[in-house]
């Protein structure tokens, strides 16, 4: 008897790679998860089973059991910054760079460096090991708005082809962390479902 396995995944980007990489190893929806309002799909293998759940609730899901394995970005998982997640297979899918960037013509600031950013943790680390002190502001999205509008010197962003920055004024200087999608495993499940999710790691690193 098979076990169950629970795959979650986010929508977007990392669906749209991901899918077609299940696929190769055998593993298709009953239904497209980009027309279905469902957050739970079967698959043509009864015992798998897909959730469809915001990025950033990957690592969680997966943490506390609610999925056995997931499919999250790298800054997702800087951010979660758990060590109770198995990160076995970098994908390679969804890349992009996580990047310090500023204002093209740049405005002279005074006093502490103010960085604007959804990726506190990462940023925050970044900066210490640079031993450069400076405040970190927490934005939730459109972050390129705030060295424009005075709220930041610099922003902590993730790019792709850098064509956001350019359209808002900006410029990336540094990068700070390559990012692709890595493939999670519960701890449990690990040991419970080893030889299970072990065929899935195996049949995956052939494929990317
Ligand atoms: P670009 O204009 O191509 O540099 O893309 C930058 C925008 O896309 C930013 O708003 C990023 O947050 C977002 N972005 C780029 N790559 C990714 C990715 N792999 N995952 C999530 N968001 C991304």
């Amino acid at each position: 008897m098979l076990n169950s396995l629970t795959i979650a995944i986010s929508k977007g980007r990392i669906l749209d790679e991901t899918l077609p990489l299940l696929e190769k190893i055998g593993i298709v929806p009953d239904e497209d998860p980009d027309k279905s309002r469902k957050l739970i799909l079967g698959t043509n293998q009864s015992n798998v089973k897909l959730i469809i759940i915001r990025a950033t609730d990957v690592p969680t899901y997966v943490e506390y059991g609610g999925a056995d394995v997931g499919i999250a970005g790298k800054d997702v998982l800087l951010e979660h910054d758990s060590s109770e997640l198995y990160e076995p297979l970098d994908l390679g899918i969804a890349k992009c760079r996580l990047m310090l960037a500023e204002p093209v013509q740049k405005k002279s600031g005074n006093g502490r460096l103010r960085i604007a950013t959804k990726y506190t943790t990462a940023a925050r680390q970044y900066f210490t090991n640079q031993g450069v002190q400076v405040e970190i502001i927490k934005l939730y999205g459109s972050m390129e708005l705030a060295p424009v509008l005075g709220l930041a010197d610099k922003i902590v962003d993730l790019v792709d082809t850098g064509n956001t920055l350019k359209a808002n004024g900006l410029k990336a200087t540094e990068t700070i962390y390559h990012i692709s999608s890595r493939l999670v495993v519960n701890k449990a499940a690990m040991k419970l479902k080893r030889e299970q999710i072990k065929k899935l790691i195996t049949a995956l690193e052939k494929v990317i």
